[in-house]
């Protein structure tokens, strides 16, 4: 690897791509705003490596943004997608596809009863509420700062100042009707949950989170968080919904919701039970997926809803992932990592903290400790961009913000681990 590095390909296509498509992309945060530099075109994937068009290849950290657990391209996955292939791409018809994928969610996961297969993390969020609104007859939600739940218009709202206030839209196009719904409180913060409840009574359809937030950088909830908002739920006759669509299949086989052991109502997935397809869920109690259209009243559709090939990567991942060793071998070297960073910072003089869970890490430019959004913007932003950028020179593709959580996967080697911690010893010795 040549420093600086050689990315001249890369930037006559991005300089093409800014011309025909907004931000030359077709999902923001790939175009490296927040670091700034050139974004990588990539070339192609394998295993725990990316190689970009000019031939320069990187240890990824990102895996797509969660799906790639199992290491890009795994031959297994790719060889049942070709058998898949020369079968049709799509049906437009129930397949029996659907029902092994199904079985092996509602086995996974300890929430889900029944289950309806979606083309993203997106949908599954949009449907989920309108479920939520459907069988409570109730239209508030409580959501928290820092928590993504795709850019569905009554997810876009960043928190008000002050502990809990009535959503203003996040994005313009977003009517302010829409968003007037939308509760907002500090991750972390059950007493702002329950005030929410106390001024809103026999209003609030329910609760929506990442278990493990990773969409404001990897924050994960303090001890008794997710017990409370389960009491909390309950006393107040609202659902709770875990927004799992990256945390599911990755933290436990069965998500946030097995590792720690709070069960919600609702559970919407994506990313790993996609295989690399596109492909979402929302699930859980029978009594309330059966408000689901056919089945009962509440509608939602979708032409290329599983279709074979998503639901036959799909199903390759869940059957690696069900090898023995899975998550154990996931938590030791993301710990190895995890752990090496913070050592690496504290020895380079460095404010930073963070951690893992399985194969999901985090590293903020902050003392910390972080336990909610507010707490993560206090990090060292201009650092955290010269760190990305040190570390893309040689080798090492971390995610383009520091507001996204970092991604293992089975691919990943001891050695990948060591050169990783060799590269930023030299990084961060230099910022
Ligand atoms: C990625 C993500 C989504 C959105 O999924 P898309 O497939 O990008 O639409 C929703 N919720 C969480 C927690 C996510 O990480």
């Amino acid at each position: 690897m040549t420093i600086p590095l050689i990315t001249t390909k890369s930037e006559e296509i991005f300089a093409a791509a800014q011309k025909i498509m907004p931000g030359g992309v077709n999902s923001p945060v790939r175009a490296f705003k927040s670091v700034g530099g050139q974004p990588i075109i990539f070339d192609r994937v394998k295993g725990a490596y990316a190689w970009d068009v000019d031939g320069n290849q990187y240890i990824d950290y990102v895996g797509s943004w969660g799906p790639a657990i199992c290491g890009h391209a795994h031959p297994d996955v790719i060889n049942a997608l070709k058998a898949a292939l020369e079968k049709g791409t799509s049906f437009g018809a129930p397949c029996l596809l659907e029902n092994i994928l199904a079985e092996m969610v509602i086995d996974a996961v300890p929430s889900v009863e029944m289950v309806r297969f979606v083309n993203s993390g997106t949908e599954a969020c949009l449907s989920v509420l309108r479920l939520m609104r459907a069988f409570t007859g109730r239209d508030k939600l409580i959501k928290f700062e820092g928590c993504y739940h795709g850019h569905g218009d009554m997810f876009l709202v960043k928190a008000g100042s002050g502990v809990a206030t009535l959503g203003l839209p996040d994005s313009p196009g977003v009517p302010k009707a829409v968003t007037s719904t939308t509760l907002t409180a500090p991750y972390n913060d059950l007493e702002a949950v329950k005030q929410l409840f106390n001024e809103n009574p026999g209003e609030i359809a329910g609760v929506i989170l990442e278990p493990i937030v990773g969409n404001a950088g990897f924050i994960p909830p303090d001890g008794g968080f997710l017990e409370g908002l389960r009491v909390l739920t309950r006393e107040n006759g609202a659902l709770l919904v875990f927004d799992e669509v990256m945390t599911g299949f990755r933290i436990a086989y069965g998500g946030v919701q097995e590792k720690f052991g709070v069960i919600p109502d609702l559970t919407t997935l994506g990313k790993v039970i996609g295989g690399g397809l596109p492909v979402g869920a929302y699930g859980g109690r029978r009594d309330i997926m059966s408000m689901v259209a056919p089945a009962g009243p509440m509608y939602q559709a979708g032409t290329l809803s599983g279709n074979p090939l998503a639901m036959t990567a799909g199903i390759k991942t869940l059957e690696l992932l069900q090898k023995p060793g899975t998550y154990e071998y996931l938590d030791k070297i993301t710990k190895k990592l995890s752990n090496g960073l913070l050592q690496i910072a504290k020895e380079t003089g460095h404010a930073a903290c963070g951690g893992q869970i399985s194969g999901m890490f985090g590293l903020f430019f902050t003392s910390g400790p972080v336990h909610n959004y507010e707490d993560a913007k206090k990090s060292d932003l201009a650092k955290f961009s010269r760190f990305h950028r040190g570390m893309l020179e040689r080798g090492i593709y971390l995610a383009p913000s520091q507001f996204e959580a970092g991604f293992t996967s089975l691919a990943h080697t001891d050695e990948d681990i060591d050169q990783t911690l060799a590269v930023a010893r030299e990084v961060m010795s230099s910022l």
